[in-house]
C-alpha cells in the first residue's frame, strides 16, 4: 500500500511486550515502567491476525522487537507462527542477546534466520553501567551461539552518542569484522525532544523513503517514531486500523510525547 507521499508501506515493526530483563539508560528509567495489564497485550493469535492482513496488504518485511523479545512467553512458538505465513521475503528479530545462548538454536529451528543484537560497548564495567544489570559475557556467548548454528546476517545495533568514530563503537566495528557480523550505528535518540538520527549502516531515520509502520505490544499502530498518533487494532479492527495509519503517516516526524523505545520497539 503507498501513503499520500507515495511511500510503499511494507515493513512492519512488532513489538511482541514492553518488559525487558535490561534498564538501559537511554530507553528505560532507572525505577523501571509502568507495564502493560497482561489483558491488553495481543496474543500470539492477533499478532499473527494482524501480520497476515498487513501480508494481504502488501506487506513483505517484519522484524520482531520489544522491550525483549526473548522474555515473551512462548517467543519460539510465536515465531513459529509468524513463519509460516507465505509472503514473508524478510523476517527478522532484534534482541538485547542476553538469552540468545538458550534461545538461539530453537529460534533457529521454528525458521528465524536473521537476527540483530545490541551491543554498544566490549567493555564489561560499560556495559554494566549502561544497561545497569546486563552482563556483557551473555550477549558475547549468545552471539557464538547464533553464529554456531548459523544465523545469517547477524548484525549489531550500536547506539552512539554522535557517530561510529567513537571509541566503544570503533571497538564492536572491530569486533564484528573479526566476526563476520554487521555492525550499524544508531545515534542516542531522544523521542519526547524529536532529537532524531540517521542510522549508519541501516536505512532508518530517512522520513522520504520510511516504509514502516509499528506494532506495540498492546495493539496500536504507529506510523511514524516521532508522533503521538496510533490506532488500535482492537478499538478499530484491525483492517481499519492498517487503512489509517497508513493514510495518516506524516511526512516528517516531530517528537512523541506518549510513547518510549521500550514500549515501541525501537
Ligand atoms: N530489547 C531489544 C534490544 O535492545 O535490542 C529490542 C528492543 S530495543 C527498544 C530496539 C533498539 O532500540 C535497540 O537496538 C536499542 O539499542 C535501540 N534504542 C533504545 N533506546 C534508544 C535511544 N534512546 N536512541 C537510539 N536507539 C535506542
Ligand atoms: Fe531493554 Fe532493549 Fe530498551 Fe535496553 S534497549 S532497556 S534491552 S528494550
Amino acid at each position: 500500500m503507498y501513503d499520500q507521499f507515495n511511500r510503499r508501506i511494507n515493513y512492519l515493526r512488532i513489538s511482541v511486550t514492553d518488559r525487558c530483563n535490561l534498564r538501559c539508560t537511554y530507553c528505560m528509567p532507572e525505577e523501571g515502567i509502568v507495564q502493560i495489564p497482561h489483558s491488553q497485550i495481543l496474543s500470539f493469535e492477533e499478532i499473527v491476525e494482524v501480520t497476515k492482513v498487513a501480508v494481504r496488504n502488501g506487506f513483505e518485511k517484519v522484524r520482531i522487537t520489544g522491550g525483549e523479545p526473548l522474555v515473551r512467553k512462548g517467543i519460539v512458538e510465536l515465531v513459529r507462527m509468524l513463519t509460516s505465513i507465505e509472503g514473508i521475503t524478510d523476517f527478522g528479530l532484534t534482541t538485547n542477546g542476553t538469552l540468545l545462548k538458550k534461545f538461539a538454536m530453537p529460534l533457529f529451528d521454528a525458521g528465524l534466520k536473521r537476527i540483530n543484537v545490541s551491543l554498544d560497548t566490549l567493555d564489561p564495567n560499560k556495559y554494566k553501567s549502561l544497561t545497569r544489570v546486563g552482563t556483557l559475557s551473555d550477549v558475547l556467548e549468545g552471539l557464538e551461539e547464533a553464529k554456531r548454528v548459523g544465523f545469517n546476517p547477524i548484525k549489531l545495533n550500536c547506539v552512539v552518542e554522535k557517530s561510529s568514530s567513537e571509541p566503544d563503537a570503533q571497538a564492536v566495528k572491530a569486533f564484528a569484522e573479526a566476526n563476520g557480523f554487521i555492525a550499524r550505528f544508531i545515534p542516542k535518540m531522544n523521542l519526547d525532544e524529536g532529537v532524531f538520527g540517521v542510522v549508519e549502516g541501516g536505512e532508518g531515520g530517512h522520513c522520504s523513503t520510511c516504509n514502516r509502520l509499528r506494532l506495540t505490544a498492546n495493539g496500536t499502530l504507529l506510523p511514524c517514531l516521532f508522533s503521538d498518533i496510533g490506532y488500535n487494532v482492537r478499538e478499530l479492527g484491525i483492517e481499519n486500523a492498517i487503512e489509517m495509519a497508513i493514510k495518516n503517516k506524516p511526512a516528517c516526524g516531530i517528537a512523541n510525547r506518549t510513547g518510549e523505545f521500550y514500549n515501541i520497539g525501537g
